[in-house]
């Protein structure tokens, strides 16, 4: 039977920045994941790193994400010295869009939730806004920059940080799927794979498979974790370039250094994932019309990406059930660790 320091079921963006640290620390550590490393929600992921929260249930992790965001550059300086890859990090900011009517209450409204958070937010007229990105839309109200927040290409993360891992003494492995946490008596004694029952002894054993945590034996109480819906599409147009992250109440934008820009959409209010997986196709198109786009050029490439790309989003939906979103419960609060995703690209 193998010892090692430290087993870790997931090979995620979490477990892969774990075992780094790990494994620079002098650990003898490996990372066992039941398909291709790196390849679910880290992968599916938009990049955005806002210690803002999505829902007032986010709020008392609020403390958390400001202290990861304010470690997040020298993390990113590691990871790319250790692999000598770029990961594509842009500390450039978040633009909030507000289209409502009622634009200057939602401003005052969102200045001063973020001001009570110790957020930096400061308000913008929508003519500077414009100036600051010109492809936003006209119906532009006002908006809100929240210049402290960053986005980096979550794939090139990802593959990045599992490479460093490994150049830094960490195994990876894929197509091991841990079925259970091995249990002596209280003590946890490493990992149980679904192959013939097979274990590895570790002297600490780390959980870090993303939404599929609580399917780990052993795991679901500490990591009682359940589905939550996204969206997302990669687009290209000749026409839109923006420098920040967008953000608005319907969609948000992503900027990548190699030109695409990636439209989210949450889908907070789905009370149930298959419902939500009935309707999601046109979700995201939807948000990209009524809007007319968050920027002015994005109801042409909605529009294309429909004619071209329908396929491509009735064949992710049958992925959909692997691929599942996850929200986890501590208390009052719900950590979104993952969600369903479709992808065109
Ligand atoms: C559409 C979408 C958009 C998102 N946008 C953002 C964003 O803008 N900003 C942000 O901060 N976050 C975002 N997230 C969330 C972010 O992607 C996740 O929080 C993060 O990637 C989680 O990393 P992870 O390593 O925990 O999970 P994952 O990347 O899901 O990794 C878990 C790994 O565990 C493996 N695994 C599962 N079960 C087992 C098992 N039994 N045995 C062995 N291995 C197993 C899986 O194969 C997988 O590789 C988004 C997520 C999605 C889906």
């Amino acid at each position: 039977m193998k010892t090692f320091d430290a087993a870790i079921a997931g090979g995620g963006l979490i477990g892969g920045s774990i075992a780094l640290e790990l494994a620079q620390a002098g650990l003898r550590v490996a990372v066992f994941d039941q398909a291709d490393p790196g390849r679910e929600a880290s992968w599916a992921g938009a990049g955005i790193l806002s210690p803002a929260p999505e829902s007032a249930a986010t709020i008392p992790i609020v403390p958390l994400a400001k202290a990861s965001m304010a470690l997040y550059p020298q993390f990113v300086e590691n990871v790319e010295e250790i692999s000598g890859q770029n990961v594509g990090f842009r500390p450039k900011g978040t633009l909030q869009a507000l289209f409502s009517r009622d634009a200057a209450r939602e401003l005052s409204t969102v200045i001063a939730l973020h001001h009570g958070l110790g957020l930096k937010a400061e308000p913008i007229r929508a003519d500077d806004a414009r100036e600051l990105e010109p492809a936003l839309n006209p119906e532009l109200e006002a908006a809100v920059l929240r210049p402290e927040e960053a986005s980096v290409d979550n794939r090139a993360l990802t593959r990045a940080v599992l490479d460093a891992a490994r150049k830094s003494g960490a195994e990876v492995f894929a197509g091991r799927k841990v079925t259970s946490i091995w249990r002596d008596g209280e003590r946890c004694a490493g990992l149980i794979f679904a192959e013939e029952d097979e274990k590895v002894s570790a002297k600490w054993t780390i959980i870090a498979a993303g939404s599929f945590s609580a399917r780990i034996a052993g795991a679901e109480g500490y990591a009682p974790v359940k589905p939550a819906k996204g969206q997302m599409a990669a687009l290209r147009s000749n026409d839109v370039e923006i420098e920040r992250v967008l953000w608005s109440d319907k969609i948000y934008l992503v900027p990548r250094n190699d030109g695409r820009i990636l439209a989210g959409r949450g889908w907070p209010g789905a009370a149930s994932f298959r419902r939500a997986e009935a309707g999601a196709g046109s979700g995201l198109r939807a948000s990209g019309r009524n809007l007319g786009g968050i920027a002015a050029g994005f109801s042409r490439p909605f529009a294309d990406s429909r004619r071209r790309g329908s396929r491509g989003i009735a064949d992710c939906h049958r992925s959909l059930p692997q691929r599942h979103p996850a929200c986890a419960r501590h208390g009052a609060t719900d950590a979104r660790v993952g969600h369903g995703v479709e992808l065109m690209h």
